[in-house]
């Protein structure tokens, strides 16, 4: 099977396949990027580390000063994934997701600050820029001369990308742009603009991308927003008011805008999951010091279960999110295509771990938690905003069950069509339909057909294998019952679509951990047994949620739940007092 052609894994598991190239051998950082990468974190380290009281006021102004900027320009911050030749590190995706999380621990505007150049302001020029256009602008964005951003959210278009209202219309050589961008991260500081806008007005989504340069004129930014984290961050409006932008300044192809902000959003998303696991692994060496540290009733509050148990859950989900975000960063460097649903879970999780692991902390270090004084309430602050920008969370739980969904819908719907031929030629599709059936009949009945099951995993891993095969057939059973069920409606359920979405999530990082566990024991690793406790505790766990998921797929309180929305939609209050 070539790497192109490996399909998603997800889209895979949810016809009941395990496809085990995808997750074996665990992905591993390159040779080259490895050494690079060492010598980078320690400088990254020791620069950062000089600033950590820096930040802590920096958070309170509300801005960075200019010559902090300088200071990453000089450092080369902005040039962790330009290719060598042009001035940059070269970075492939695992590098740049481990750079990120270096810089994460210290802060997270500054991490914010370098994965909008990164992640998304410049990465449609690496992903669809011609020669030309990356010839022109690599040098200027590598040493930071230019700074990048991503311009596509506007006043009226949030998860709604594709109801943009910013027009783009061909005039002689030039496209003139009109129209404004809101909280733009880099908005401040950036003169590199990926700019999505309307080309094609009859057709929703009719959009094309577009490089702008604050050396066109009509481009002008708002000032600094005022925010609950990251506020050191530049984040800004970027308005376009008759700006004429040659036609080689086109990213892709015309009309084919939406593809390509998703697929830089794709293709970014192990950014977002480095920073996130960076600030987990601060924050645990931080709550591990506290609670070592503190002394009540007599003793360290280490001593204490209620600690323990948050620490050893704070452990897990860390190691779990930088699986899951090792993995998926795995496959973009691999050159796979098809990775956009593993992307988005990674995306998910990792931040919604990060939140967990940002709350716990602060609740070990009790009231200095609470304190500015301590970085507790600055990274609970800074990492709330994770779970809402490149995607809501909530959105992207609704694109991993659907998408995820997609080969069983497209099974189903050749059924559909074979079942009208089969009464002309009963013979035709004979041989589809029994296909299915007998596929469908080993889901139920647990027989192990060829793909459904773990054949490369060491022996110490059987029982966590055998569950993590029956909750795939449980997922495929309850997918093909789900759609069988509600058909195209689906698109309209979403509290069916968000459990199905969860029990994928926890499917895929259960995936990638066990994976992590397994190379580590196959490699003899001295702590490979730690690493098989944390398997042990997040399998269990998972296991418990997707049973619950899907009981409630059937047995549930969905309308009753809405009816009491309802009602308090209709008095735009909530209804009850005690006086
Ligand atoms: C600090 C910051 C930095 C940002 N940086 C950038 C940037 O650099 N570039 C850029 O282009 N944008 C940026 N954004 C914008 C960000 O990507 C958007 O805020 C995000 O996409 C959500 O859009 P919205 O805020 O308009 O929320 P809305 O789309 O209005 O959503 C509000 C709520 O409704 C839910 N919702 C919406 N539609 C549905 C649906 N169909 N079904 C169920 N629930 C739904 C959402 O999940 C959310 O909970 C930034 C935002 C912030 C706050």
């Amino acid at each position: 099977m070539t790497e192109e052609k490996m399909p998603s894994f997800m889209r895979s598991l949810c016809m009941g396949r395990i496809e085990q190239d995808v997750l074996l051998p665990f992905p591993t950082m390159r040779d080259g990027d490895k050494e690079m990468l060492q010598g980078v974190a320690e400088a990254l380290s020791s620069m950062l580390g000089a600033h950590e009281e820096d930040f802590r006021r920096w958070d309170r102004e509300g801005e960075f000063p200019s010559e902090y900027i300088d200071e990453l320009k000089e450092f080369g911050a902005f040039g962790l994934i330009i290719p060598e030749d042009e001035g940059g590190l070269g970075f492939g995706s695992m590098a740049y997701s481990r750079a990120l999380q270096e810089v994460a621990k210290y802060d997270a505007s500054t991490a914010v600050t370098i994965g909008a150049h990164s992640s998304i302001g410049m990465r449609g020029l690496k992903l669809f820029g011609t020669d030309e256009q990356k010839k022109r602008y690599y040098p200027k964005l590598s040493t930071g001369e230019m700074i990048a951003a991503f311009c596509l959210t506007e006043p009226g278009a949030g998860s709604d990308a594709a109801s943009i209202a910013t027009v783009a219309k061909r005039d002689g050589d030039d496209w003139v742009l009109n129209g404004n961008k809101l909280w733009i991260t880099n908005g401040g500081i950036a003169s590199f603009f990926t700019v999505f806008a309307k080309t094609d007005a009859s057709k929703r989504g009719g959009m094309t991308a577009f490089i702008v340069t604050t050396e066109m004129e009509g481009v002008s930014v708002g000032p600094h927003e005022d925010k609950m984290g990251l506020r050191a961050s530049s984040t800004t409006t970027v308005n376009f008011d008759e700006v004429r932008v040659p036609a080689d300044h086109m990213l892709g192809e015309e009309g084919q805008g939406f593809k390509v902000a998703m697929k830089i959003l794709n293709s970014g998303r192990t950014g977002l999951g480095g920073g996130s696991v960076g600030a987990m692994k601060k924050i645990i060496e931080m709550a591990t010091a506290q609670a070592s540290e503190r002394k009540q009733f007599g003793q360290a509050i280490k001593d204490f279960g209620l600690i323990q148990q948050k620490i050893g859950q704070m452990v897990v989900d860390c190691y779990a999110a930088e699986s899951v975000v090792t993995l998926v960063a795995g496959l973009v460097d691999a050159g796979h295509e098809d990775y956009a649903v593993e992307a988005a879970i990674s995306k998910v999780f990792a931040t919604e771990a990060l939140w967990r692991t940002a709350d716990e902390g602060l609740q070990v270090a009790g009231g200095n938690g609470y304190m500015c004084e301590f970085p507790y309430e600055r990274m609970l602050r800074d990492c709330r905003i994770n779970r809402i920008f490149e995607g809501t969370n909530d959105i992207l739980r609704l694109f991993i069950a659907l998408t995820g969904m997609n080969g069983v819908a497209s099974e189903l719907k050749e059924l559909a069509s074979l079942r009208k031929s089969i009464f002309s030629h009963p013979i035709k599709g004979f041989g589809v339909l029994s296909d299915y059936a007998t596929k469908q009949a080993q889901l139920r009945t647990g027989i192990r057909a060829e793909g459904t099951h773990f054949t490369r995993l060491v022996p110490e891993l059987a029982a966590y294998a055998d569950s993590f095969e029956d909750a795939t057939r449980e997922l495929a059973t309850a997918t093909d019952r789900v759609l069988r069920k509600h058909g195209k409606g689906i698109i309209g359920k979403q509290f069916a679509t968000r459990r199905l979405a969860e029990i994928m999530i926890d499917l895929f990082v259960w995936a990638a951990v066990m994976a992590r566990v397994n190379d580590a024991i196959a490699a003899g690793a001295d702590d490979a047994e730690q690493q098989r406790e944390i398997l042990h505790v997040f399998a269990g766990a998972a296991t418990k949620r997707i049973r619950h998921q899907l009981r409630r797929i059937d047995d549930n309180d969905d309308e009753t739940l809405k009816s009491v929305a309802a009602h308090a939609f209709e008095l735009g209050r909530f209804a009850w007092d005690t006086i």
